[in-house]
């Protein structure tokens, strides 16, 4: 184990919580992250919050400084992309031909903003927002009187909206779907989420098409709907999903469905290659099915898991999976998937902003969105991992106490 080789290939969030979970655990060998990034690892959630509205500066989304990495011994090597893998000679390979033996390889590659397949898509200034190149791009054109139109009322969307419209940004929110975060949660939801950006004075169009981005000398400056409206714009930023960065752990002979699949110790089908984060699919606590997730809580977990199985330690308890938006002076706190609901109930009061759902399937509960209401959230958390058959009318009673609910499920 001493002198055994790490390789982690991607340096986000799941590639530094292995590194930091294997010296922590006492792993002596050597590791080493390969980034194709210029950055060493960052947090990408500040990216549509703080650091675009100007709050953060880039330094203070690092996870951990240049002298940490050489206190603990660790390699980050940057602006290096892992082209191929070879698991019989255990080496993996750079675009530029470099060779890097393992004994263990982690893929941590996340993922990649999936892009719209129509012309003008790549005009100069239409983005994405997936890393702190992105930001820095999109930011001159955030800011009074300019115009900005989103393509996708997802998280990223609906955030970057919140923070455009607070720095005086015209901003026009586009949805196909006949309501924003359609994916992700709750009609609920997505009339509070459409109220409060309507009411800060974002233009919000749900059951919109996008039928053309018009250009002139190589910049947008307007976007066409199927209704045949137009509108101006200074930039378009498209928030419509992503992918997962899958394609060289395939090539390699992983098993792969719309994720590198894992078991529950990170583990692929090839012995000694792990993947952790947005780029795994693994089985999923508590609701038995497989899936991928895509937030800072499941990088952070597959990384500790990864971490474990590599030195041959028991897998770490699983959590509920959660997830969090800010938006505005909102913030939501999202336990469990809500996907599948046959019943909710609410407690507290939208109106004051303070207010949760709670989403029951078979009478057990699955999910809670929580509005500015950390208890609930906690208190969900729990009963989530529990598998608690809650009685939704004591959840929906804001009189009775979250911990004498909680207490009854121990
Ligand atoms: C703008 C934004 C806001 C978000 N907000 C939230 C939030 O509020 N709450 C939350 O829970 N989650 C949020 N997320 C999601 C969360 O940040 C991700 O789930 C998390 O970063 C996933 O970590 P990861 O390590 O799997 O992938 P990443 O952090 O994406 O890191 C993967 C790295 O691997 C690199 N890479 C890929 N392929 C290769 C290769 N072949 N060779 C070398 N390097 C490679 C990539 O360039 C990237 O740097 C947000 C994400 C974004 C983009």
């Amino acid at each position: 184990m001493s002198d055994a080789t790490v390789l982690i290939v991607g340096a986000g969030q799941a590639a530094a919580q292995t590194a930091t979970s294997l010296r922590q655990g006492g792993f002596e060998g050597k590791i080493t992250i390969l980034g194709e990034e210029p950055s060493p690892p960052y947090q990408r959630p500040p990216l549509s919050k703080a650091y675009l509205k100007g709050e953060l500066e880039q330094e203070r989304l690092y996870f951990k400084n240049a002298e940490w990495y050489e206190s603990q011994n660790i390699d980050v090597l940057t602006n290096i992309t892992i082209s191929s893998v070879d698991a019989d000679s255990m080496s993996a390979t750079t675009q530029s031909g470099k060779i890097f033996n393992f004994d263990h390889l982690v893929f941590a590659t996340g993922s990649r903003n999936r892009t719209l397949p129509m012309e003008g898509a790549q005009l100069e200034n239409v983005f994405g927002l997936r890393n702190l190149v992105d930001v820095d791009a999109l930011r001159p054109h955030v800011g009074p009187d300019k115009n900005l139109v989103i393509i996708g009322a997802g998280y990223i969307g609906l955030e970057t909206a919140a923070v455009a419209q607070t720095l005086g940004t015209h901003v026009t929110v586009l949805e196909l779907a006949d309501r924003v975060l359609a994916r992700v949660t709750s009609p609920i939801i997505s009339a509070f989420y459409e109220d409060l950006h309507r009411r800060y004075g974002v233009n919000i169009k749900t059951r919109c098409s996008t039928s053309s981005i018009n250009g002139k000398d190589g910049k947008a400056d307007s976007v066409t709907l199927a209704s045949g409206e137009t509108l101006p714009c200074d930039a378009l930023l498209i928030g419509i999903g992503i992918l997962p960065n899958i394609e060289v752990a395939a090539e390699a002979g992983i098993k792969c469905e719309d994720g590198i699949l894992v078991d529950e110790a990170g583990r692929t089908n090839i012995p000694h290659i792990y993947a952790a984060g947005d780029c795994a699919k693994r089985f999923i606590l508590p609701y038995g099915r497989l899936g991928r997730l895509e937030s800072v809580h499941n990088a952070i977990e597959q990384g500790k898991q990864v971490a474990a199985a590599i030195m041959g330690k028991p897998a770490p308890k699983l959590d509920c999976p959660w997830f969090w938006s800010d938006q505005y002076n909102i913030k939501l706190q999202i336990a469990g998937l809500s996907t599948d609901y046959d019943n909710f109930v609410i407690r507290g009061d939208s109106d004051n902003e303070k207010f949760a759902v709670f989403y029951f399937k078979d009478d057990i509960l699955i999910a809670a969105d929580a509005i500015n209401s950390a208890p609930e959230f906690m208190t969900a958390k729990r009963l989530i991992t529990a598998k608690a058959k809650v009685p939704p009318e004591w959840l929906a009673d804001s009189d009775r106490s979250l911990k004498d609910i909680a207490a009854q499920f121990k």
